[in-house]
């Protein structure tokens, strides 16, 4: 296990999110490598989507995981002199399964990422529904056939799960522990600034200072939607928290692995 807070604390050359050829990333393991040494990066974390028990496109088959700890070894010897590299996992939470389970516990991962992007059908008792996907071609079409077109309980779901995760436990960083904002968003503009949706993030911010994990501020989604996960506007109550904060591009192309990385830092730093 490594020390991530001391890595954080003393550079903001690092990117502990991202994706590979392994999962939905578009490019090789070696070819992110390249790239995070030609940006300057000191410290790479590769994490693609965890194997899981429902079909998901996204997700890592379990064949795959030794395939790809074997690629991490041959390029950690490679390229070991000119950048830390770390092996992940981004650890799916559904009921029964997630980043405390055996499987992922005994693995030889140098850090967990515990993530939600599924939430329980609200119609088929057992099976899931991603809620991470774009919201024009995917979520829009979901709220229609799927949740009857009542976000107050997407959200409301989206929040369940991430409290169950934290609960459970069995990883260090949370990922975009607020990302169904965007969705919920693009579905009900200003959803995400109403009294109850703030006393959802309050609470999950409560609860994983509680049990002391990393909060991760993703900024995959600043260029396109001006947006980080947790919003910029929770920034200020982070500090107050004097919450650990780590800031990671969930990259899925090389020329990404330090997107909206500045930005964030110095909007964190910058809030009162
Ligand atoms: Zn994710
Ligand atoms: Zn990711």
């Amino acid at each position: 296990m490594i020390d991530l807070k001391s890595i954080i604390n003393s550079t903001t050359k690092y990117n502990f999110h991202s994706h590979t050829q392994f999962c939905d990333g578009r490019a090789t393991m070696e070819e992110f490598v390249i790239e995070a040494i030609a940006q300057g990066m000191e410290h790479y974390g590769f994490s693609p989507h965890s194997p899981i028990n429902i079909q998901s496109p996204c997700n890592m088959s379990f064949e795959a995981i030794e395939l790809y700890l074997d690629e991490f070894s041959r390029l950690k010897v490679k390229y070991g002199n000119e950048i830390n590299l770390y092996a992940s996992l981004e650890i799916d939470y559904l009921d029964g399964w997630g980043p405390a389970n055996q499987f992922f516990q005994s693995l030889p991962l140098d850090y967990r990422i515990g993530s939600v992007h599924f939430i329980p059908s609200f119609d088929v008792p057992g099976e899931y529904v991603d809620v991470d996907g774009r919201y024009e071609n995917n979520f829009k079409v979901k709220m229609e056939n799927e949740f009857h077109d009542d976000i107050e309980a997407v959200v409301r779901s989206y929040f369940a799960q991430e409290m169950k995760l934290i609960t459970e436990g069995g990883f260090d960083i949370i990922a975009h522990c607020d990302k169904i904002s965007h969705n919920a968003s693009c579905h009900r503009p200003g959803i995400d600034l109403e009294p109850w949706y703030d006393a959802l993030v309050k609470q999950t911010f409560d609860a994983i200072m509680d049990h002391h994990y990393l909060i991760e501020v993703n900024t995959k989604a600043w260029k396109e939607y001006n947006r980080f996960f947790p919003n910029s506007r929770w920034f200020s109550l982070l500090k107050q928290y004097d919450a650990p904060i780590i800031f990671s591009s969930d990259a899925h192309y090389p020329n990404l692995v330090n997107a909206g990385r500045d930005k964030a830092i110095e909007l964190f730093k910058n809030s009162l």
